[in-house]
């Protein structure tokens, strides 16, 4: 189930799930072109997706995992989050958008080509799902 699209991390509550972040890239990290990007991640530490999305949303932040070379060089512009929900699952529900990069995000992950996926720019954020 759904928690809406965020663009602040103060308004997405502090428990487990999964989430689709929307990242805009306005110059090229290659192999990726500008234009914008969904990751699909999930949070069950302490904090949750809240901590989680904080963490995509600030800047200046240790380079830790894959996406944060994105969220670095671009700017993140909100996020879905799904109390409770999977991001494998997320992957498959987006599966018809372009693969722009295989195996990002998805190293550990047996069911997914990747965690990353394009989004066209005909395509508005909040038609995705
Ligand atoms: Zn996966």
């Amino acid at each position: 189930m759904s928690g809406g699209f965020h663009i602040d991390a103060g308004t997405i509550p502090p428990v487990p799930g999964a989430y689709v972040l929307v990242i805009r890239l306005d110059a090229p990290l290659p192999p990726l072109a500008p234009g914008r990007y969904l990751y699909c991640g999930s949070a069950k530490g302490a904090g949750g997706l809240r901590a989680r999305l904080g963490r995509h949303m600030r800047k200046d932040k240790k380079i830790r995992w894959h996406v944060d070379r994105l969220t670095e060089a671009g700017v993140v512009e909100g996020a879905f989050v799904f109390e409770d929900g999977d991001e494998c699952a997320l992957v498959a529900k987006l599966s018809y958008l372009p693969v722009p990069w295989p195996g990002f995000g998805s190293s550990d992950c047996r069911s997914c080509q990747s965690h990353l996926l394009a989004l066209p720019g005909t395509l508005r954020v909040i038609d995705i799902f």
